[in-house]
């Protein structure tokens, strides 16, 4: 088995809700609230859950564009959860990130050689003519014209300007790749094509993804294992095999339920989880889902249920539910 690349233990990530003319925090938003995880190279983690769960907010923080509240961050066995802006550079170069909406994301006044450069330039990385050949080797790579280069965002479709995302996300050759909703806003047909394209990249670079999605259909594909999340918790984490095909978790169960699939022996009656998300400012007592989960019994509104393991030798599937049983 490989070494792990990152390791999450306890994670936590609070933000301060601030009120009032002097700005004083009045609150804190529970984002992310103890997720522990560890990811091998070649692994793709898909993160799962409605909007809201805390899964774009764990992705960030696992690369520290957020700063973590609590808990350890171990990339290649180096901690980066307290580290200093000049400490994190090198491991900065290590990963990447491709962004939900393609088009927001780049900048609609630079071409698309500056905005797949931009990491290089920001690190340091190499003369004007050494930017511009590896510009145009991954923008060959992740199937565009050379041509592309000198063009702007706003000419290309949602599936190209999704491509010169994943061009730039690569350009400093990172081992770890986030691609948060990368591939929800495009058409079906052109979300098969780029998440082929993401498979054989990470085949030909030897990455590791956090794939995130709302959808456990757009994951399932990709993934060696999924993680679902709710309110910033993981509710269950399996094999993708074992998620898919034995999911224990009852909102594991809603949610591939409601998630269209093409297999009539996977089809199961609509389950529709009723009410809306709690605030993660006011996360629900004892098991999290409990306002929302059709098999709460009292003691679920008041005891945490722990994340226990499943699974058989050698395949996790862990599950944080009272009621699930060996
Ligand atoms: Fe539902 Fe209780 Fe299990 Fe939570 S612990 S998922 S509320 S049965």
């Amino acid at each position: 088995m490989s070494a792990p690349l990152l390791e999450v233990e306890g994670l936590k990530k609070h933000f301060p809700v601030r009120s009032g003319l002097f700005r004083k925090v009045t609150g804190w938003v529970h984002a992310v609230n103890g997720v522990s995880f560890t990811l091998r190279t070649g692994d793709t983690l898909g993160l799962v859950g409605e909007s809201g769960c805390g899964k774009s907010t764990l992705g960030r923080t696992l690369i520290r564009l957020y700063e973590p509240t609590e808990g350890a961050l171990r990339f290649e066995g180096r901690d980066i959860a307290k580290a200093t802006s000049r400490e994190l550079m090198p491991v900065r170069r290590e990963m990447a990130m491709i962004f939900q909406d393609p088009y927001a994301s780049l900048n609609p006044r630079m071409t698309v050689e500056d905005v797949v450069a931009a990491p290089m330039r920001a690190h340091g990385v190499g003369t004007t003519a050494e930017r511009r050949a590896r510009v145009a080797e991954l923008l060959e790579v992740v199937g565009l014209r050379a041509g592309a280069a000198s063009r702007y965002p706003h000419e290309f479709s949602g599936g190209q300007r999704q491509r010169v995302g994943i061009a730039r996300a690569l350009v400093l050759s990172p081992k770890l790749v986030i691609a948060d909703e990368a591939v929800s806003a495009l058409d079906v047909s052109i979300r098969a094509q780029v998440v082929n394209l993401m498979m054989r990249l990470k085949e030909r670079f030897k990455l590791t993804y956090v794939f995130i999605a709302h959808d456990l259909s757009i994951v399932e594909y990709i993934s060696t294992h999924v993680a679902v999340m709710y309110l910033g918790h993981v509710m269950e984490k399996a094999s993708s095999r074992a998620l898919y095909t034995s999911p224990k978790h009852p909102y594991t169960q809603a949610l591939i339920a409601a998630s269209p699939t093409p297999d009539p022996a996977r089809r199961k009656e609509k389950q529709v989880l009723k009410g809306e998300i709690p605030s993660p400012m006011r996360p629900p007592s004892g098991c999290v889902f409990h306002t929302r989960c059709p098999l709460a019994e009292e003691r679920c509104r008041v005891d945490v249920p722990a994340l226990r393991d499943f699974g058989k030798p050698g395949d996790e599937h862990l599950v944080a539910c009272h009621l699930v049983k060996e």
